[in-house]
């Protein structure tokens, strides 16, 4: 699927230090090994409703990894994949009467236009779900063969042929240390993850399951419902987890660098990826596990239900700059939990303001000290707001020093929040 185009990032003198980023796997800081090349995949949306400030934030925050990367002097492999075919889709497009084909074509290309004007760098594949399913479907089929997936029989309305991942005996494949077993990602107990398993789409009370936390790898064609070709599986669509895995598999070495997402995919998303990955190829899908926290409105969790989500696409139609936008997120860290709030949002646009007009006044020699603080707040787990305070520090005095302003390191400053936060001022 085209993705959308990245704006050019600026290239700066010198380098980022040593990268460290919170692993939710390990629960800590840890350096990120230094490679040639670093590869990342970040879950993309199921397209059904407008990117709110949590996608956001996420996309954000791992654009900002993205750019740190490529400060340090490191080709990117990035993948991000769209859920163009799910359960949540189809319910949207049955509960508004709109084609799912069409609600998923229109929210797909709002989506990429939010990511443009956040200046979110565009993964270099943009994969659908729909066109992975040539791919999931022999994946799916080794799954059965090697014994690690099964078919339940119909009951209750649902047909014969739904196949599922058996997560018990997956997790005793192998003795090898690097072998999945269930809660390694989440590091869960299993009261939790049933929980959160009901809560994030599974179908923990589904007959015919040899555990409930068996996560759905095909289902099969059921009336009224779009299908595509399953092979020996029989027509169907691919479950979530497997949708991932494969594609990451596909584009990206194995294992990646860093699968990335939201908190609320630690689990049960990534942990049977994880799984999913490793009983498909005996290596671990990626290095490290990296979450953005969650963002509410006004001290609220921001869903649908609640009809309380903050939209990117109603700001940007309100004549809000992207970039103050981008600046608000960035004002928080990327791991923890936020409100959005007026207040702050106003800041960040007094925030941006304040910067531009330091800019006609940068001190002569003061770019240097800048870039160097703001890669170091960087390379600490992606510590944005502490790169934000080294700008503001920097403003200020150029603002109240009084002494002669210096063109080239005006650019330099310009150019340094451009590449390592994205924030064109
Ligand atoms: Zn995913």
């Amino acid at each position: 699927m085209k993705s959308w185009t990245s704006r050019p990032v600026p290239e700066l003198p010198g380098t980022l230090p040593q990268l460290r980023l919170y692993d939710t796997a390990l629960g800590r800081v840890v350096d990120i090994e230094r490679q040639p090349e670093q590869s990342m995949y970040v879950c993309g949306i199921t397209p059904y409703d407008a990117t709110h400030m949590g996608h956001a934030a996420s996309y954000v925050a791992f654009d900002l990894l993205n750019r740190a990367w490529r400060d340090a002097g490191v080709r990117v492999s990035y993948v991000q994949n769209v859920t163009d075919i799910d359960d949540p889709l189809l319910e949207r497009a049955t509960a508004t009467g709109v084609d799912w084909r069409e609600l998923a074509q229109s929210q797909i290309e709002l989506f990429q236009t939010d990511m443009d004007a956040l200046n979110v760098l565009a993964p270099n594949h943009y994969i659908g779900a729909v066109e992975a399913i040539p791919d999931i479907v022999p994946a799916i089929e080794q799954l059965i063969a090697d014994g690690v997936a099964y078919r339940v029989a119909g009951s209750e309305g649902d047909p014969d042929g739904d196949v599922y991942y058996d997560v018990q005996t997956a997790g005793k494949r192998s003795d090898a240390t690097d072998a999945w077993t269930l809660g390694d990602v989440s590091g869960l107990g299993e009261k939790e993850m049933l929980e959160l398993f009901a809560e994030r789409g599974g179908d923990p009370s589904r007959a015919g399951k040899r555990h409930a936390l068996d996560p759905l790898l095909w289902r099969v064609a059921r009336e009224g419902e779009p299908s595509w070709p399953g092979a020996t599986l029989g027509d169907g669509r691919p479950g979530w987890h497997i949708e991932c895995t494969v594609i990451a598999q596909k584009y990206l070495p194995a294992p990646f660098t860093v699968q990335g997402g939201g908190s609320d995919l630690v689990f049960p998303h990534h942990e049977m990826g994880a799984g999913h990955a490793y009983s498909l190829s005996g290596v671990p899908l990626a290095r490290h596990y990296s979450h953005a926290g969650m963002v509410g409105l006004d001290g609220e969790k921001m869903s649908k239900s609640k009809g309380n989500l903050v939209l990117v696409s109603k700001l940007r139609a309100a004549g809000e700059e992207p970039a103050a936008i981008r600046l608000a997120i960035l004002a928080h860290h990327y791991r923890s939990d936020w409100s959005w709030t007026e207040a702050e949002f106003a800041e960040a646009k007094e925030r941006l303001k304040q910067w531009r007009q330091a800019l006609d006044h940068a001190p002569a020699g003061s770019a240097a000290s800048v870039i160097a603080a703001m890669r170091n707040e960087l390379a600490n787990d992606l510590n944005a707001p502490g790169a934000i305070a080294v700008v503001d520090h920097w403003a200020e005095e150029a603002t109240s020093s009084g002494a002669d302003s210096s063109a080239q390191d005006a650019a330099l400053v310009s150019d340094a929040i451009d590449a390592l936060l994205g924030v064109e001022v």
